[in-house]
């Protein structure tokens, strides 16, 4: 593996070998739950956290996942990563590696649905609290933190509505005031479009379930660790990364991991994953490394297409608002053309005429785009927010996160142009 390959070699190279027992050239699915210790002396060294380069139980890895985790680390820049079950999985273990009952959370409010109810419901059960405000008021981050907080939480690209994080300044304010690490969804942009690790971010999450799998086939997530955050200077901040962990020998993460700059990610692989157990499978694995053979090629493709759907959305009498990152015009688009030079990505919204009926038609009407709840796949996806993925929230909430009653999202795939373009007329006259 090398760090001089470009995006389009590592994306087919980085992490794997010819598999060293048979000579197989693509990574094989090593469908097993467990593997044999060489000795007694060795299977204590593994749970000593001593010897980390074999295999124990496939909860805790698995060949197959390190060839997608490697790779994975390779396109993001980051210093190892950690594949979950999920996206939702991922979001979960990324931020319980640092936070516990008693800490709080400051979370953009242009985010993914699932994850509003995974930190503002579910967390507040276990008395982790949040504050919710929007991306692009950074005073508001700013009066948001308090002296229990522990993280910051952002989407680069917001889902649905493709509002762009200026991550270089939510990582001077999570770095200098909140003296806290910026962990940043980069579902919607993929590596390809950006890398929030060079931009200031400390920890990114994925779920794998949509581009970097990218046939709509798997569900999947993945923890990408920058090793930029110093949980060093104020070890009292951060007990988890100072206190030795129970039957993992002396010494805690910090100290024992931080030189390999793996404090975190080797923290979240022994605890947080072994304990909460959302593991892949090596299946989902094997058909994760298969996307992202070819990540960069339909990215491009998705990028082309969802401009030329824009284009025309834009210029369409029954669309009163069409929103996309690299848009002209929006508060954010200083930022997305210094952060995106390649693309606003694939996820594009737009407010329909006629509210939220005329939004239910539209997606009865359509036949190309499937209807689904989903993003990030070869097909084109359409969906009603409000009725749907954002139907837990309040109409408060969603409009704070920019989702009005009528709002469409779709997620342009990789087909011909002119055959989307077509359907969406089709639709838009019913
Ligand atoms: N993050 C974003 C931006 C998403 O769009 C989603 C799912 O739609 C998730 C996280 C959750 O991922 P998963 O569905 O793989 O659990």
């Amino acid at each position: 593996m090398s760090d001089e390959w470009g995006f389009d070699t590592a994306q087919v190279h980085a992490g794997a070998a010819p598999d060293a027992g048979t000579g197989a050239r693509a990574t094989p699915i090593f469908a097993t739950s467990s593997f044999v210790y060489d000795s007694a002396e060795q299977a204590a060294a593994q749970f000593l956290l001593e010897d980390l380069d074999g295999y124990g139980y496939t909860r805790m890895g698995n060949p197959t996942t390190a060839v997608a985790e490697r790779r994975i680390a390779a396109l993001e820049g980051g210093a190892a990563a950690v594949a979950t079950a999920s996206g939702q999985s991922a979001t979960a273990l990324a931020l319980l590696n640092l936070v516990r009952a008693g800490d709080h959370i400051v979370m953009a409010s242009q985010i993914y649905g699932g994850t509003t109810n995974l930190l503002a419901q579910r967390f507040a059960e276990i008395g982790i609290a949040l504050s919710v405000v929007p991306v692009d008021d950074l005073d508001a981050w700013r009066a948001a933190i308090r002296p229990s907080t522990r993280a910051f939480f952002v989407e680069s690209i917001g889902n649905p509505t493709g509002v762009v994080a200026d991550l270089e300044a939510l990582a001077a304010i999570a770095h200098e005031t909140a003296r806290v690490p910026l962990l940043v969804d980069n579902t919607l942009a993929t590596p390809y479009l950006l890398r929030p690790l060079e931009h200031g971010a400390d920890v990114v999450v994925h779920s794998t379930t949509k581009f970097l799998s990218g046939h709509g086939t798997v569900i999947g997530g993945v923890v990408v660790d920058g090793a930029t955050f110093d949980f060093g200077a104020e070890p009292e901040r951060w007990p988890g990364f100072h206190v030795p962990d129970a039957g993992h020998g002396e010494g805690g993460y910090w100290e024992r991991f931080s030189p390999q700059r793996q404090a975190y990610s080797r923290r979240l692989r022994s605890t947080v994953l072994r304990d909460y157990g959302p593991a892949p499978s090596p299946f989902n694995s094997f058909l994760l490394i298969q996307g992202l053979e070819t990540l960069s090629l339909r990215m491009r493709q998705h990028v082309a297409n969802a401009e030329a759907v824009v284009a025309h959305l834009v210029a369409h009498p029954r669309v009163e608002r069409v929103h996309y990152p690299t848009r002209p015009g929006t508060p954010w688009s200083e930022t997305a053309a210094r952060l995106l030079p390649r693309g606003g990505g694939a996820i594009v919204s737009f407010d329909i005429a006629g509210g939220i009926d005329a939004g239910r038609r539209f997606v009865d009407s359509v036949r190309l785009f499937s209807h689904l709840a989903n993003v990030g796949d070869v097909r084109s996806l359409v969906i009603h927010p409000a009725s749907t993925t954002n139907s837990s929230q309040t109409p408060a909430q969603r409009a704070a996160a920019g989702i009005g009653e009528g709002l469409i999202r779709l997620s342009i795939g990789i087909e011909d142009a002119a055959d989307l373009i077509a359907d969406l007329d089709r639709a838009l006259a019913a």
